[in-house]
């Protein structure tokens, strides 16, 4: 999404976010760091291996999982690290909204460091009932994940969820998942947050669906959305991962709706540094726990 010229489309946090930067400059004077607090999911989605390990780099993927206390100190280490740190995301490995971890730490967060962007990764699930309270802890720009609004599709890539202490399968797992999703990004766009929406591109299941999402979430007030393709893995790794004549074709379906952003580097659950520039997490992580 980085452009060379133009306004920048989210001026309040040009500079400040490397992702809702849309100029080189931008993206290139803001680091972001991921803390990796959310240890458990409340959906299961068919391509989700979340793994513990140094040398993988996808989301769902971190060294360790860390406390909030942890986390704190965390972000102070990589404030005295990073002098360019401006942006402390949660995305991970788990939910973060599936447990209280996330949102105690950006409280926490926030109330030491309030001039740091904070920013939310999420399936979405839990959003309308933790919405109000993520604003409150400072909570500026999110990205949630929408992958299909037709329960038929959506039953293929996430077939089953807990809801309300329950397990809940396949169509009626659906459309409860995408009610969710698309109260809770209402709701976030009401409160003024900036919106990411991830779509993960799966060929044979919503390939030809990415329009149909789009024009659903910029309809509620998201900002720009992100083709991600499949890293094929778990119960889809016998699917291929989209070439680039697909991933094209269903960004330009997106682009009928909203801004499409294109340089995401599927970080990990505890990345630091700018993504796709630079990364300081064994630095951060100096005590043994090193990243390769
Ligand atoms: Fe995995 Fe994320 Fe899906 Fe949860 S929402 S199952 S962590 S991909
Ligand atoms: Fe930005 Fe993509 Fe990395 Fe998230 S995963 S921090 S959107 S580059």
């Amino acid at each position: 999404m980085r452009e060379e010229t133009g306004a920048p489309a989210f001026p309040a946090l040009e500079g400040r976010h490397p992702c809702f930067s849309t100029t080189a400059e931008g993206h290139n004077a803001a680091a972001r760091l991921h803390l990796p607090v959310a240890p458990t999911c409340n959906i299961a989605c068919a391509f989700c291996r979340r793994d513990f390990n140094r040398s993988e780099k996808r989301p769902g993927v971190a060294a360790r999982l860390l406390s909030p206390d942890e986390a704190v100190n965390i972000v102070e280490r990589a404030l005295a690290l990073l002098p360019n740190l401006a942006v402390v995301g949660i995305a991970g490995p788990g939910d973060p909204l599936a447990t209280p971890h996330a949102l105690e730490t950006f409280a926490r967060v926030h109330e030491r460091w309030p001039h740091l962007v904070l920013c939310l990764s999420t399936n979405g699930l839990a959003l309308p009932q933790h919405v109000d309270a993520l604003a409150a802890a400072g909570v500026e720009t999110m990205t949630v994940t929408v992958n299909a609004v037709d329960p038929e599709l959506q039953a293929q890539i996430t077939p089953k969820i807990a809801w309300q202490r329950k397990r809940v399968d396949g169509i009626a797992a659906a459309e409860r998942l995408i009610a969710q999703q698309l109260e809770g990004i209402e709701k976030a766009a009401k409160l003024g947050l900036t919106i990411k929406i991830n779509t993960v591109l799966i060929p044979g299941v919503n390939n030809h669906h990415i329009g149909e999402v789009a024009a659903r979430v910029a309809a509620l007030g998201a900002h720009l959305i992100n083709i991600i393709p499949l890293i094929p893995q778990h119960n889809l790794a016998h699917l291929k991962e989209p070439g680039m004549i697909e991933r094209q074709r269903a960004r330009a379906e997106a682009a009928k709706h909203m801004r499409v952003f294109t340089h995401c580097q599927r970080c990990r659950a505890d990345a630091c540094g700018i993504p796709g520039v630079s990364d300081y997490t064994n630095e951060l992580y100096g005590d043994g726990l090193k990243v390769e």
